[in-house]
C-alpha cells in the first residue's frame, strides 16, 4: 500500500522567525517571503504534478506548514482550477473567514473577489471567486441544490481528522459527485483531504488508495509537564498556572491557553487583568479567540504584542489544528472540550465539557514548539492522560443526525445506502428519522421522501426543530416574534454577566424578565435591542452582549429573506405570548420535561423528568428559577450535562399544550411515563 505514497522531506531549517503575522502591516513582498518559507512551498511542483495526474489525494502535514493558505493558491496560480472554482471547507466558520483574509493578503487583492468566503449568514464572494473558502455545512448546503458540485473543479476537504459530520457527509458527496460527472464524461472533480494528524488509512481505503503525500516541516521538541495531582477546577489551575509561569518566563514568551468556550474565556480574561495589576512580571496583552469573535478581533492574535509584553492567547479548540499562531512557547492545557453528544436513549442533545483525546494532547503540545522549542502544562495527571482515549470519536457516531438525514434526503441520496467511512448507530439513523417524520419532513421512515413542508425546512440553514417553529408561526400569527426567537437562539448568550458585577446584572435583566420564561424575556431583549438607538451604549448599560445580539439581528435579516422567498407572512400576535410558546412548541415539542412526581409535591419541587426520560433540573439563571410553585410543565432549548443535568432557556407550558400541537407524540410520551 506504500507504493504509490510519495515522502517529501523538507530537510534544514527554515527560518520561522521572519515578519509572517502582521496581516495589515505587512508589504506585499514580507508576505511572499514569508509564503517561501513554508514547508509546503519546497514541495510544490510535487505537490501540482501529483494534483494534475490523480483525481483524489491525500495531503498530510503538520499545523503550520502552509497547507490550508498555500495549496489552493498554488492550484489557482498554475490556473488548474480551468473555468471552475476551488472550494476548501473549514469545520469552523472562524477558521474559513480568518484564513481567507490571510490568502487575500497573500494574493494582494479584496476579499470576496478572487478570495471569498461563505460562512452560515454571511457569504462574502463574487462570480470571480476561483478561491472559496467555506464551512464544510455551507458546501453540504450548495450539495442539495447541486449533488454534482458542478461550480467546482477542484474540492479541498480540509481538517479532515476533526472528522465533523458535515466533512465526514462530504466525503460521501464528492465521492458519488466524481463517479457520476465521470459517468456523464463532465469536467472531471479534483478532491484534496487534507489533515493536520489523521488515520490515513481509513481514509485512503475510501478514497479507493489514492495516494497520500507527507509534508514533514520542521518542529522544535516540546517538553510537556502534567499536574502531579488531579485539578478539581481547571479554570482556577490555568489562571494559577499562568502567573506561576508569568513571574519567571522571559518577557517575549508567549501563552497559549486552551479553554472550552466563549464565556469561560471571558471569566478568565477578566481574572487575568485582574490578577496582572498586582502580579510580578511584564505588562499583559489578553487575547481571545472563539468562534462568536468578530473578525478585527480575531486578528489581534496574529499581531505583535508591543515589545517588552507578554501576549496570552484565550482559545477555544480553534486553535488546536484550525489555525496556526506563531511564535508560541507555552501551551497550557486544561485538557478539556465542549462537545455536542446525544444519548440515543434518552433522546437528549447535550453540549458537555469533555476530557479530550490523546491524539488532541499531542496536537496542543505541539503548538507549542511551532518556531522553537518549547513547554506544553498538562493540568491533569500523566495517569488521567495514558487513561484517555487514543482518538476522539467521530461526531457522526455521537451526535443527532436529523439535520444532517433531512439535507441528505434533500438532495436525492438514499441515507442508507449513503457511502460513509463510519457508520452511525442504527438507533441514532433510526431516531432521527423517526423525529423528521414527527416533524412532518418526511413521508416515511423506510425509503424516506420529503413533503412539501420537509422541502421548505431543509432551505433553512438552521435544525430541522427550528426550521418547523418558523414554518408554523404564520399558523400562530407570530412569524415576526418566531423570527426574533430563532434568531437569538441561533446566536450565542446574549447577557453578559461579569463575574464582579454580577448582582448588579442580575438586578438590571430583572426588566426583560417575563414570568412564562425565558424565550419571552430573550424576546423582550431582542425588542428592546431593536428599538435601542445608541445600541453599543445601551448594550453596556443593560449589561447585554452588543457584539451577539448584533449578530442575531444579521441572522434574522436572513431568515426573513428565506421566509418571503416561501411566500410567508410576517405577523406580529403582538402581547399574546402563549401564541408564541405553543409555535415553538411545534418544532421543539421532543424538548418537554414535567416535574416528578406530579405537580405539588414539596419534595419534588424544581425536580424534572424530560421527555426522554432523564432527570434534569431548572438552570440557576433561567427566568423561571423564582417562580412559585415551579411550573408543571417546561419546554427547553438544550440540556447541559455538568455533573447534574441542566436545562437551559426554559419556559413554562401547559401540559395540554403538547397534544394540541403533536398528539401523536404526546401518546407516547405519555405511555412510557
Ligand atoms: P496549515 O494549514 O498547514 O496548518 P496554514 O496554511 O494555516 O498551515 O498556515 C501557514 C502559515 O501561515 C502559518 O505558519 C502562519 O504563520 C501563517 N498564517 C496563517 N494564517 C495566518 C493569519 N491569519 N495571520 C498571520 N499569519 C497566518
Ligand atoms: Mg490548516
Amino acid at each position: 500500500t506504500v507504493a504509490n505514497n510519495i515522502k517529501v522531506e523538507t530537510n534544514g531549517h527554515n527560518n520561522n522567525n521572519v515578519k509572517e503575522n502582521k496581516i495589515v502591516n505587512e508589504t506585499p513582498q514580507d508576505l511572499q517571503e514569508a509564503r517561501r518559507q513554508l514547508p509546503v512551498y519546497m514541495v510544490r511542483n510535487r505537490l501540482l504534478e501529483e494534483i494534475k495526474k490523480h483525481d483524489t489525494m491525500i495531503v498530510i502535514g503538520e499545523t503550520g506548514s502552509g497547507k490550508t493558505t498555500q495549496i489552493p493558491q498554488l492550484i489557482h496560480e498554475q490556473r488548474l482550477e480551468g473555468a471552475g472554482a476551488i472550494a476548501v471547507t473549514q469545520p469552523r466558520r472562524v477558521a474559513a473567514i480568518t484564513i481567507a483574509l490571510r490568502v487575500a493578503a497573500e494574493m494582494n487583492t479584496e476579499i470576496g473577489s478572487i478570495v471569498g468566503y461563505s460562512v452560515r449568514f454571511e457569504d462574502v464572494t463574487s462570480p470571480r471567486t476561483k478561491v472559496k473558502y467555506m464551512t464544510d455545512g455551507m458546501l453540504l448546503r450548495e450539495a442539495i441544490l447541486d449533488p454534482l458540485l458542478k461550480k467546482y473543479s477542484v474540492v479541498v476537504l480540509d481538517e479532515a481528522h476533526e472528522r465533523t459530520v458535515s466533512t465526514d457527509v462530504l466525503f460521501g458527496i464528492v465521492k458519488l459527485a466524481q463517479k457520476e460527472r465521470s459517468e456523464k464524461k463532465l469536467n472531471p472533480l479534483k478532491v484534496i483531504v487534507m489533515s493536520a494528524t489523521m488515520d490515513v488509512d481509513s481514509f485512503k481505503k475510501y478514497f479507493n488508495n489514492c495516494p497520500v503525500i507527507y509534508l514533514e516541516g520542521r518542529t522544535y521538541p516540546v517538553t510537556i509537564y502534567h499536574s502531579k495531582m488531579k485539578q478539581e477546577d481547571y479554570q482556577f489551575a490555568a489562571v494559577c498556572t499562568i502567573f506561576q509561569l508569568h513571574a519567571t518566563a522571559p518577557a517575549n514568551h508567549d501563552f497559549l491557553v486552551f479553554l472550552t468556550g466563549q464565556e469561560e474565556i471571558e471569566t478568565v480574561m477578566y481574572n487575568i487583568k485582574q490578577i496582572a495589576k498586582e502580579a510580578p512580571g511584564p505588562p499583559i496583552r489578553v487575547c481571545p479567540l472563539y468562534a462568536g469573535l468578530p473578525p478585527a478581533k480575531q486578528l489581534q492574535v496574529w499581531r505583535d504584542a508591543p515589545p517588552g509584553t507578554r501576549k496570552i492567547i484565550l482559545a477555544t479548540n480553534i486553535a488546536e489544528a484550525s489555525v496556526t499562531i506563531p511564535r508560541i512557547q507555552c501551551v497550557i492545557d486544561t485538557g478539556v472540550v465542549k462537545e455536542r453528544t446525544w444519548s440515543g436513549g434518552t433522546g437528549a442533545e447535550r453540549l458537555s465539557v469533555r476530557a479530550t483525546s490523546q491524539a488532541a494532547g499531542w496536537q496542543r503540545a505541539g503548538r507549542a514548539g511551532r518556531t522553537q522549542a518549547g513547554t506544553a502544562y498538562r493540568l491533569y495527571t500523566a495517569a488521567e492522560f495514558r487513561a484517555r482515549p487514543m482518538h476522539q470519536t467521530p461526531e457522526i457516531l455521537r451526535c443527532p443526525l436529523a439535520s444532517t438525514m433531512l439535507l441528505l434526503i434533500a438532495a436525492g441520496v438514499e441515507p442508507s445506502t449513503f457511502p460513509l467511512i463510519d457508520t452511525p448507530p442504527p438507533d441514532s439513523v433510526k431516531a432521527s428519522l423517526s423525529l423528521l417524520k414527527e416533524l412532518g419532513a418526511i413521508d416515511s421512515e423506510v425509503n424516506p421522501k420529503l413533503t412539501v413542508i420537509g422541502k421548505k425546512m431543509s432551505t433553512f440553514p438552521i435544525e430541522p426543530k427550528y426550521s418547523k417553529v418558523l414554518l408554523c408561526a404564520p399558523e400562530y400569527n407570530c412569524l415576526d416574534e418566531a423570527l426574533s426567537l430563532i434568531a437569538v437562539l441561533s446566536s450565542e448568550n446574549v447577557f453578559h454577566t461579569p463575574m464582579h458585577k454580577r448582582e448588579e446584572a442580575i438586578k438590571v435583566k430583572q426588566k426583560f424578565l417575563s414570568p412564562l420564561g425565558d424565550h419571552i424575556t430573550l424576546l423582550n431583549v431582542f425588542k428592546a435591542f431593536c428599538k435601542a438607538p445608541l445600541k453599543k451604549q445601551w448594550c453596556k448599560e443593560n449589561y447585554l452582549n452588543h457584539k451577539n445580539l448584533t449578530y442575531a439581528s444579521e441572522v434574522r435579516q436572513q431568515l426573513l429573506a428565506i421566509c418571503l422567498k416561501l411566500n410567508m407572512t410576517v405577523t406580529s400576535c403582538g402581547q399574546a405570548y402563549e401564541q408564541v410558546l405553543k409555535c415553538l412548541l411545534c418544532g421543539l415539542f421532543t424538548n418537554c420535561a414535567w416535574q416528578r412526581g406530579g405537580a405539588g409535591l414539596a419534595r419534588s419541587a424544581g425536580r424534572y423528568v424530560t421527555a426522554g426520560g432523564a432527570a434534569a433540573a431548572l438552570h440557576p439563571a433561567s427566568a423561571l428559577q423564582a417562580l412559585r410553585p415551579p411550573p408543571p410543565a417546561l419546554l427547553y432549548t438544550e440540556l447541559l450535562a455538568t455533573g447534574r443535568t441542566y436545562m437551559l432557556t426554559v419556559s413554562a407550558i401547559q401540559p395540554q399544550w403538547l397534544h394540541q400541537v403533536a398528539p401523536e407524540y404526546a401518546r407516547r410520551c405519555r405511555a412510557n411515563r
